[in-house]
């Protein structure tokens, strides 16, 4: 495997030194929030912290408190629009880059905001994907994430830019129109969210031909192992799952030269460590988990010296691994891949923690499932029901279904140990995702119950 290095000093240096480097500097940035940024000065009061110097990155996790979203958005409704975090975008005399979440989580809209030079440096990091995926100056992307007030789309596309590759912003056309361009300007790469990926091979597939990329890089959200084995073999090219969020204004979270790693020794994901500190913690102590533990991501940039962003909880469960995991030998430790979800996605089955990668995993295992829903509901004497309903791919026979769930059934029983309703759903039931995939309903606080269509 042959490695391409954005910065090959740092690529090749000890996890020893990114720390040295990664605490010279966090110390200004947690200084300056604390002579200036009233939203974490008051927060941090608040929960017993000490404006002191940090000495160490141990000592900064033990004494700065997680903030979450919640706190800001409880900031910007007292100081609104932009909250006392972001104060120095009002009558600000210099351009900025201002960003909305999508407010899907039902917890309201956050702002987010980078300045010119915190931009500049957000580059340095989003090189690293292109570069280790592969990509060259000039080549070409299809960029499909619309352009919006939403971070995805123009964090990307500035990168892009930067990275020196050469954009087709796709992204406000539907699907059809998306691949009859594919289909006549034949880009490199593909740039989409993981699960619209997978929109367009299913589409492209029902045309009867997908025109195949350099490389594709999905985002956004996490999926199974085998969901991206899956795509890689419909695609005939290698996947690049990244992870970031609007809140950290660049994705940060990059797989290496080796993609998704093989099934036996899955790829790390790495943390971009020069410019993020990336912990993964065990919510129930507070504590930094071990390699191959699960815990909840705790993000701070090094890029945002203007808008800091500091240990913050984002809600995303992963596997941690250190460095040593990934045989590129980077210095840089990160998570698992297909191991990264939501954490409020977990669902309690029958008291048991049900994360729904797992089910992912074990229905996309199989050959021939096109897409698949589960609906939670409860039986006549209270307890759960989890129903999976899987849609074949076109063509396959009713007796040929039946197996494929019987499979499917068994390798959940196996994997999480409960028992799932499997059945076949017919062609088109079950509809595709186009952005983050939502694939479970949960109908158990349902007070109706609902009949079926078809007996
Ligand atoms: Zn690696």
């Amino acid at each position: 495997m042959e490695l391409k290095f954005v910065d090959k000093a740092l690529e090749t240096t000890t996890p020893r030194r990114i720390a040295q480097i990664q605490l010279a500097k966090l110390k200004p940035i947690v200084a300056r929030a604390w002579k200036s940024n009233g939203f974490y000065r008051e927060f941090w009061a608040r929960h017993g912290a000490k404006p002191k110097a940090i000495a160490s990155l141990d000592q900064f996790a033990a004494e700065i408190p997680i903030a979450r979203k919640a706190d800001f958005i409880a900031d910007q409704k007292t100081v609104p629009p932009y909250g006392q975090r972001l104060a120095g975008l009002r009558g600000a005399k210099r351009p900025h880059l201002v960003f909305t979440t999508s407010g899907t989580s039902g917890q309201g809209v956050e702002v987010h905001a980078q300045t010119h030079a915190e931009r500049l440096r957000s580059y340095k990091v989003s090189d690293h994907l292109y570069r280790w995926g592969g990509l060259k100056r000039g080549d070409s992307v299809f960029l499909c994430y619309p352009i919006t007030l939403l971070g995805g789309g123009r964090i990307e596309i500035y990168g892009i830019e930067s990275y020196g590759l050469t954009v087709f912003p796709v992204g406000n056309y539907d699907v059809e129109r998306k691949l009859d361009l594919m289909e006549r300007f034949k880009p490199d790469a593909v740039i989409a969210t993981t699960s619209y990926l997978g929109h367009l091979a299913a589409v492209g597939a029902k045309r009867g031909k997908l025109h195949r990329p350099k490389a594709l890089f999905g985002g956004g959200e996490g999926a199974s192992y085998s969901w991206f084995e899956k795509q890689q073999e419909i695609w005939g090219a290698p996947i690049y799952n990244h992870y970031g969020a609007t809140q950290t204004r660049v994705d940060h979270i990059y797989p290496c030269e080796r993609g998704i790693g093989t099934r036996a020794h899955p790829a790390l994901l790495h943390n971009i460590a020069p410019w993020f500190i990336l912990e993964v913690v065990d919510p129930a102590t507070g504590k930094h988990v071990k390699d191959g533990e699960r815990g909840e991501m705790v993000i701070t940039s090094l890029v945002h010296t203007d808008y800091p962003f500091i240990r913050h909880g984002m809600g995303d469960a992963a596997v941690y691994r250190e460095s040593g995991f990934c045989p590129c030998g980077r210095p840089f430790s990160g998570v698992e891949i297909g191991t990264l979800e939501r954490m409020d996605d977990m669902k309690k089955l029958k008291g048991i923690n049900v994360w729904p990668q797992s089910v992912d995993e074990s229905v996309f295992a199989h050959d021939g499932v096109d897409e698949y829903q589960v609906v939670l509901t409860r039986d006549d004497r209270a307890a759960d029901v989890a129903t999976v309903r899987v849609m074949p791919k076109p063509g396959m026979g009713p007796e040929q279904a039946r197996k494929l769930c019987a499979a499917i059934s068994s390798e959940l029983r196996r994997r999480i140990g409960l028992n799932f309703v499997v059945e076949p759903a017919a062609e088109g039931e079950v509809k595709h995702s186009e952005y983050k995939a939502r694939r479970w309903s949960d109908r158990r606080d349902s007070p109706v119950r609902e009949t079926p269509a078809k007996s």
